[in-house]
């Protein structure tokens, strides 16, 4: 793929990039390597100085750079202007937090004085998607600076300009050279960085295949990695729930950045008792909302990032309708080839019902606006249903029975479970999956522990 900034709404290429030579490479990570020398003595207070300059820019410029992400991904402008917020905020968390969160722990032992102390690691590749241009890169950098870490972004190969934004974020916020750096490269050149001995740790936020090639490199060279892969996270509605709460939050839970998030409700697994009416609502929701331009404030859904992921998308759908599932809506993206939408990835809001084991809106990840929806004779059934997929990133779950509430949050094999709301991540909780959706956790005081030595000392 090549490196450039592609509009998603008219199919315009704006800008190409050309990758880094493997010199060029070479002077980054060496100025990187110098940076992490004088940088792993600061102290909390310089350090949180800078990211909290790092906020002051992010919320002075938001409409820049929301502008930017709409640009290159498409996604609504008033939820890129909600990222830049929230990429501000985490960055203020960790000023605010890093210090205690890493501060020495005493453990009383039989030596005078024993202690835990946690120090950086050194530099640290990040591997990023599109789907969150600014979140996601803020959430792995800010605990990393904080920590001490150098930071270098390989971002998704579509939103270079977001990725040449935020390094330039850090250097105007004061930070020393080399301390964030942004590889223009492709997905073809992580392997030689995760293998340089000059890089320590690698985190990656993407897809499965993307995850497991770079562990698979990292594991060799003995390096410690973090990976946020996909989901397929089920909404689970059982009969006691609140259902005109639970059906708006379905759709706004769906329909996160116009579908495409990890942690997006990708299932709906409904209790039969209340399943027809939950279906009504879902598909008169779904008739109400606005596909267009993202730029536009009205607009709830945009444009699908890239064409391949649209197509990738379609495929999903109509081989699953071929096995059998049923459309209530949508499914059909050629309702936009004779409008003003024509020349973008716009693929209509589409619920599948009657899906049957075996074909993709079963248990796979479908990564735009296709919601899933199951009918089950009870919570047994809507459990063993929820936890047959490869994946365990969230769990949303609606009932108003604590005993209910109690079993879904146990049983559930998820890295989060929300009960009565959607799932969301929070600077101060940890975020991560379990089965193929990853391992290791980012955001909260366990997000920044990921990538330090956790060093034991022991004084006789
Ligand atoms: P992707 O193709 O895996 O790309 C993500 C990043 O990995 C990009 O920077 C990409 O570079 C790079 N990459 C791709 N193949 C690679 C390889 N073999 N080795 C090393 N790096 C590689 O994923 P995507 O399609 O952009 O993003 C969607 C996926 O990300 C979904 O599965 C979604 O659920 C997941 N996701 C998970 C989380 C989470 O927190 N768990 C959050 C957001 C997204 P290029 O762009 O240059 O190819």
């Amino acid at each position: 793929m090549s490196i450039a900034s592609t509009n998603p709404t008219t199919g315009e290429v704006v800008q190409t990039f050309i990758a880094l030579t493997s010199s060029e490479l070479d002077t980054k990570l060496a100025l990187a390597n110098r940076a992490f020398t004088t940088y792993r003595h600061i102290g909390f207070a310089q350090k949180a100085g800078w990211i909290h300059k790092a906020a002051d820019i992010l919320e002075a410029r938001k409409l820049e750079f929301a502008k930017l992400m709409t640009l290159e991904m498409g996604k609504p402008l008033l939820s890129a202007i909600a990222e830049v917020e929230k990429s501000a905020l985490v960055c203020r968390f960790y000023a605010e937090n890093a210090e205690q969160f890493l501060g020495d722990v005493s453990i009383p032992t039989a030596a005078s004085r024993s202690l835990v102390r946690y120090q950086p690691l050194g530099i640290i590749l990040a591997v990023m998607p599109w789907n969150f241009p600014f979140w996601q890169v803020f959430r792995f950098a800010a605990p990393a600076l904080m920590a001490g870490n150098i930071g270098l972004l390989k971002h998704a190969s579509n939103v270079p300009q977001c990725a040449l934004a935020i390094e330039e974020i850090f250097q105007t916020a004061g930070f020393p050279t080399g301390v964030f750096q942004t590889l223009l490269v492709g997905a073809n050149r992580v392997a030689e960085i995760v293998k340089d001995v000059r890089v320590k740790a690698a985190t990656l936020t993407g897809s499965e295949p993307a995850g497991q090639s770079l562990a698979a490199i990292a594991g060799h060279e003995i390096k410690k990695t973090v990976l946020e892969l996909g989901g397929s996270d089920p909404f689970i509605v059982l009969k006691s729930a609140n259902l005109e709460e639970a059906v708006s939050t379905a759709i706004a839970a769906r329909m996160l950045n116009s579908g495409q998030s990890c942690i997006a409700a990708k299932r709906f697994i409904v209790e039969t008792a209340i399943a027809t009416e939950f279906e009504q609502r879902l598909v008169e929701g779904y008739k109400a909302l606005k596909v267009g331009d993202p730029m536009l404030p009205e607009t709830d859904i945009g444009p699908l990032a890239t064409d391949r992921i649209r197509q990738e998308l379609d495929l999903q759908v109509q081989k699953s309708v071929q096995h059998g599932a049923k459309l209530l809506i949508g499914g059909d993206m050629q309702i936009y080839s004779h409008t003003p939408l024509a020349k973008g990835n716009f693929y209509p809001p589409t619920i599948l019902s009657d899906i049957p084991k075996g074909c993709p809106a079963y248990a796979d990840e479908l990564f735009g606006p296709v919601a899933s929806l199951f009918r089950v004779a009870d919570i047994d059934e809507a459990i063993a249903l929820a936890n047959c997929t490869p994946f365990g990133l969230g769990a949303s779950a609606w009932t108003t029975d604590p005993q209910e509430q109690e079993r879904l949050i146990n049983d559930l094999e998820a890295g989060a479970v929300f009960i009565n709301s959607m799932v969301k991540s929070d600077p101060k909780l940890p975020f991560g999956g379990i089965k193929r959706s990853g391992y290791g956790r980012e955001l909260g005081i366990q997000g920044i522990q990921e990538f330090v030595n956790i060093k034991t000392v022991y004084v006789k």
